[in-house]
């Protein structure tokens, strides 16, 4: 796993961001689960996913309807129940990989449904897409090779020769926006097929604590130093199965010296003058505009 998180590709900056969902983040209406159960009695709702892509209408970029999808794909799918939300049961179809869109319907990536789901059901989807990538990558067991086989009543696959269990992996990642006064630290990295700006962030590595993570990355990518973290909040990222963990630090010494490998441009901006931002969907630009506006008004942290 790289020491730096790919912020370019999680952070799409060609979106209208008027657009945009709100953040993503599981609604208190949604209740996980793996066994359906009698609450969810409400209509079905469906994602097709087939190589981290998505089963939409083509003409607007719609969900495939659920009575479309479990018509075409319920008998050559991987089913797997994702819980309700609500009182509707939500299930993953996970299509074949070499499984054609019937006609007027097209697999897409995720970030084209930013745009066109609401935020209960992006939050349900964006859990589907995790779940898919892992079940579609543990069909063998990473130890000895034999196939895998699903464990019933739970997430997870095992294997029937070594008895090893796979569940869902997550990698957790840590974001941290630095301030300097009145100024935002933020930065532009190399693998920004636009030049969008965000907060600094990486791959937690084996032994580390956050707080470790935050001031190895932060002195790796700028070459300063912080202090004063403060946690932000957290926000599932499914690219393919991140959790971000996002602070706040102060500057606490050192000249900006970006390391010109993954970044490329770092730099000091006042909340009224910010450079191109990541999308609203992500918790980089949620943590972004609280302080910028915390700043604006005089209440961030002297
Ligand atoms: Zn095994």
């Amino acid at each position: 796993m790289p020491a730096t998180i790919r912020l370019p590709r999680a952070c799409p900056g060609t979106m209208n961001a008027r657009k945009l969902a709100r953040m993503i983040e599981t609604p208190d209406s949604f209740a996980p689960g793996v066994i359906p159960e009698p609450a969810a009695s409400g209509p079905t709702w469906v994602c097709v996913v087939q190589d981290s892509r998505v089963l939409v209408l083509e003409d607007n970029g719609q969900l495939a309807p659920a009575s479309l999808a479990l018509t075409v794909f319920e008998a050559q799918a991987e089913k797997h129940y994702l819980g309700r939300l609500g009182t509707q049961p939500c299930w993953l179809l996970l299509a074949p990989p070499d499984a054609a869109a019937p006609p007027g319907l097209v697999w897409q990536g995720l970030r084209s449904l930013f745009a066109t789901l609401d935020g209960a059901h992006l939050a349900v989807l964006t859990r589907a897409l995790q779940i898919a990538e892992w079940s579609a990558t543990h069909r063998y067991c990473g130890a000895c090779g034999v196939a895998t086989t699903e464990v019933t009543g739970e997430r997870a696959r095992a294997c029937p020769q070594c008895g090893r269990t796979a569940y869902p992996r997550l990698s957790p990642a840590v974001m941290v926006l630095v301030t300097r006064g009145p100024e935002l630290l933020l930065a532009r990295g190399a693998r920004f097929k636009v030049p969008i700006w965000s907060a600094l962030a990486g791959f937690v590595e084996p032994g580390e604590s956050l707080e470790d993570t935050i001031h190895r990355e932060v002195r790796e990518e700028v070459g300063i130093e912080i202090s004063d973290l403060a946690y932000f909040g957290s926000q599932s990222w499914p690219f393919p199965h991140s959790l971000m963990v996002a602070f706040t630090a102060r500057h606490a010494g050192g000249e900006l010296q970006p390391d010109g490998d993954e970044i490329v441009e770092a730099g000091w901006f006042r909340p009224d003058a910010l450079p191109a931002l990541p999308t609203s969907a992500s918790i980089a630009r949620k943590l972004i505009d609280r302080l910028a506006t915390d700043l604006r008004s005089g209440s961030a942290r002297a």
